[in-house]
């Protein structure tokens, strides 16, 4: 028995708690032919965010500009470095792309849980 594609959840505006709609790339931004095919959760207020490559699943919530950029400057400046270098800190060569991978991505997610839990 195939089993039925899950239906991604609209996320809800980190603004106004709306859920947000799916839209194409022409939709967030019209003069960026390289992202017509992308989709974008977007708000009614005018807040968005991106999604996954090749799917309708959120990058994470809706944001205005200025959330937007703010959540860029926390990762240039605190989140990338750290899992950027997690692979220098586990003390061995990892065994391939893959475990590459997994351990910058397990860094990157023990780092970005770590700083929600100090937010709340
Ligand atoms: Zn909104």
């Amino acid at each position: 028995m195939a089993r039925k594609p899950k239906k991604t959840v609209p996320p809800a505006c980190t603004h106004c708690d709306t859920p947000a709609q799916l839209v194409d790339g022409s939709q967030v931004y019209p003069h960026r032919q390289d992202l017509v095919a992308r989709l974008f959760w977007r708000c009614g207020c005018g807040a968005y965010v991106g999604t996954h490559k090749g799917s309708d699943r959120p990058l994470g919530t809706p944001a205005n500009a200025q959330l937007r950029d703010a959540r860029m400057k926390l990762h240039n400046q605190m989140v990338d470095p750290l899992w950027q270098t997690a692979i220098a800190s586990v003390g061995y060569r990892p065994e391939g792309a893959r475990a590459t991978t997994i351990i910058r991505n397990t860094a990157r997610a023990a780092y970005m849980n770590s700083w929600r839990g100090n937010s709340a």
